[in-house]
């Protein structure tokens, strides 16, 4: 096959192995600065260029968008899907993924264990708010953040009060969520690959902190999962839509409660944490998924490929 990978920087651990695995079942890959692809948006050829060169001959496609280039990522990766390139996530799912709150909402629907969670515009409905969530400590978010920026624990009601009403009066979009207090600063990443999770790990947060992302010096270690927790996980990645993911969760007094989905979860932590080589899992699902997708092809008389046969 030949398989595209959206990504800013080749030398990133999890795009190298991606490049490393793929070459190892034998496929052609090519790393592509999403920055750098346009595109030509008409009905009958769409068209995807890069640095001058015209893009035809791509099976898969796959998409390591990071946070900051979330609109223009996904709209080349929408162009690939124009093409009929299979895409190892699609676009829409990562656009839901990226937004916290159309994440739990879209979890809370189909009855996912979930932290408490409230969300307002107006200043004058922060009491509610708070209460609603139980009263301080409390947990504010931005919307969009990532790596732990952007997530706020208000150990009072006077601090939670003013925080809110800061944020609210720079017009950031912010979620305010029940504390997990008894996860203890930890929490666990499944590894999510297709209808299964291949790996997972718990993530404890350094001394003093209580956000365990490894970016904010958080350390990991392998964790059993219990069949609810696995299931929980696997089900969350359904309802996002998402092929390949890292479902994050606590572990609460009632039972597992998700934080967020992750459509471009790394491969470093998790690959050192289990020591199984989840790159290759991620490329054998794209094998899988691709030759169904010919299969299905070949049996339709009203489907015309787009590309050639690469
Ligand atoms: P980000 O996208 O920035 O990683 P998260 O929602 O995953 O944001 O939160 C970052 C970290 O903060 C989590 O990994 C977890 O350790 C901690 N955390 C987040 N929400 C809660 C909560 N409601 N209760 C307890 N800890 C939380
Ligand atoms: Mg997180």
């Amino acid at each position: 096959m030949k398989i595209a990978i959206l990504s800013r920087n080749p030398k990133l651990y999890s795009t190298s192995r991606l490049v490393e695995a793929a070459h190892a079942r034998g496929h052609e890959v090519r790393v592509l600065d999403v920055l750098r692809c346009y595109m030509n948006i008409t009905s009958h050829n769409p068209s995807i260029h890069y640095r001058g060169e015209d893009l035809t001959e791509f099976d898969a496609v796959i998409p390591r968008i990071g946070a900051s280039v979330t609109f223009y990522g996904t709209a080349v990766l929408r162009q690939f899907e124009m093409m009929n390139v299979f895409p190892l996530n699609e676009s829409v799912a990562i656009s839901r993924s990226r937004d916290k709150l159309r994440s739990i909402q879209l979890l809370a629907r189909k009855g996912i264990g979930l932290p408490v969670t409230g969300f307002a515009n107006n200043p004058d409905d922060i009491q509610d708010l708070i209460s609603q969530v139980g009263g301080a400590p409390l947990v504010i978010k931005l919307l969009q953040g990532t790596q732990g920026i952007g997530v706020v624990l208000a150990e009072t009601h006077n601090a939670a009060e003013s925080v809110i009403q800061a944020f609210m009066g720079l017009n950031a979009n912010i979620m305010v969520q029940e504390f997990i207090k008894e996860a203890g600063g930890s929490d666990i990443r499944c590894f999510v690959v297709g209808d299964k999770v291949v790996a997972s790990m718990k993530r404890q947060a350094a001394e003093g902190e209580f956000r365990s992302n490894l970016h904010r010096g958080g350390s990991a270690e392998l964790i059993k999962l219990t069949p609810e927790e696995r299931s929980t996980a696997v089900r969350a990645a359904k309802i996002m839509g998402l092929n390949v993911c890292g479902v994050d969760m606590l572990r609460s007094n009632h039972g597992p409660v998700i934080m967020e989905v992750n459509s471009s979860p790394g491969l470093k932590g998790i690959e050192a944490a289990s020591q199984k080589d989840i790159a290759d899992l991620i490329i054998q699902f794209i094998e899988k998924r691709f030759e169904t997708m010919e299969t299905t092809k070949d049996k339709s008389p009203t489907r015309t490929r787009t590309r050639g046969k690469g």
